[in-house]
């Protein structure tokens, strides 16, 4: 037997319970995991509070994110001991997740869990870290280098955002921290950000152009945050869009692109094939200070998850939350 949170959807309605489940519930797959942390983000927020339509089997394990001990494997790359981690494809949506004691998954799916890294620390990196480690790859990829101007990171006091600051700061990015709440700058600057604005000036309808500012972006907002930052870019600037946490539209003009040349560049953790996602790792590995992770991220247990849902939609949570499943 192991304990599970289990989303239901019946008669009744649409709800989350801690559970007891035994091995035979598990669904079949070729590596069964003994799971030492999961995590929440945004997504498990929707999952469990049924915000949105994330779940798409019922009942689910949710969890989008695992780090674990393998139990037992038919998969030729793991064997029982190995240390594993898990982020997405599907996971906590449509194949039973992370936020329970055991998980049985695609060997296809899983990566070693780097040696710079305990199993708590990969999952105080998470999904969300691993989604920073993605955009600034993009970045780097489209010619963003640190001599070029100032990086601005939305959402910042937020999973992505927080483990964006401090990765691009060790790299030696100028880094500005856009936030909802100021009273979050000692953090941001203690993550690495060199100034910190609020969001307010980011989330109103705006010009088509506005003055050339950011060499680079990681948005997490979207909508008009986004359309802002877009029309703020410096000639040839990049920006990177990968989270909706202000709504999924996005009210912009063509005008950055066609006359400043920016690139918007698209950032999906969920699908990204398994090189990228090694390489993502490796680089948390080098380019991510591990002792900011103490002040990123807070540690749960596995009952408090559900209540801690609502809180990190409604934009309460800084950095990241870990849980102890055990
Ligand atoms: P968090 O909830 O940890 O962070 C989101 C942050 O956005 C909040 O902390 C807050 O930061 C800011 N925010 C919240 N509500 C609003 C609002 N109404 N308007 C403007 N800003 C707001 O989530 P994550 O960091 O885990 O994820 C961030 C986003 O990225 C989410 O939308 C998520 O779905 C998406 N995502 C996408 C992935 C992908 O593969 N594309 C992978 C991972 C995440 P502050 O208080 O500092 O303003």
């Amino acid at each position: 037997m192991f304990r599970a949170i289990l989303i239901d959807k019946n008669e009744q309605g649409y709800g989350a319970s801690l559970t007891m489940l035994d091995d035979t519930r598990l669904p079949d797959s070729d590596v069964t995991v003994d799971v030492a942390y999961s995590t929440l983000n945004y997504k498990d927020g929707l999952a469990i509070t049924g915000k949105a339509p994330v779940v798409r089997r019922f009942p689910m394990v949710p969890g989008i994110d695992l780090a674990g001990v393998v139990q037992s494997s038919s998969h030729p790359r793991y064997k029982p001991g190995d240390k594993v981690l898990l982020n997405g494809w599907g996971v906590g949506e449509t194949h039973w997740g992370g936020l329970a004691q055991r998980a049985r998954l695609k060997g296809d799916w899983l990566i070693p869990v780097p040696d710079a890294f305990s199993l708590k620390q990969a999952m105080a990196i998470g999904t969300a870290g691993y989604t920073a480690m993605l955009c600034i790859l993009a970045l780097e990829r489209h010619g963003v280098r640190p001599d070029q101007g100032e990086i601005v990171v939305t959402g910042a006091s937020g999973g992505v955002g927080s483990v964006a600051v401090a990765v691009l700061s060790k790299l030696g990015y100028e880094v500005v921290a856009v936030t909802g709440r100021t009273e979050e700058e000692p953090y941001l600057k203690g993550l690495g950000a060199s100034h910190v604005l609020s969001r307010e000036d980011f989330s109103s309808p705006g010009k088509p152009l506005g003055k050339e500012r950011w060499a680079g972006a990681i948005d997490t907002v979207g909508s008009h945050t986004l359309a802002n930052i877009c029309a703020t870019m410096r000639y040839r600037g990049v920006v990177t869009a990968c989270g909706l946490a202000a709504g999924m539209d996005l009210p912009a003009t063509v005008a950055p692109f066609i006359l400043r040349n920016v690139t918007l560049a698209g950032i999906d953790s969920v699908m990204c094939p398994r090189d990228d996602r090694i390489q993502a790792w490796a680089r948390l590995a080098t380019d991510l200070d591990v002792r900011k992770l103490d002040s990123i991220c807070k540690e749960v247990g596995l009952a408090d998850a559900i209540d801690l849902a609502t809180q990190l939609l409604e934009g309460k949570i800084r950095g990241r939350l870990v849980v102890d499943v055990n």
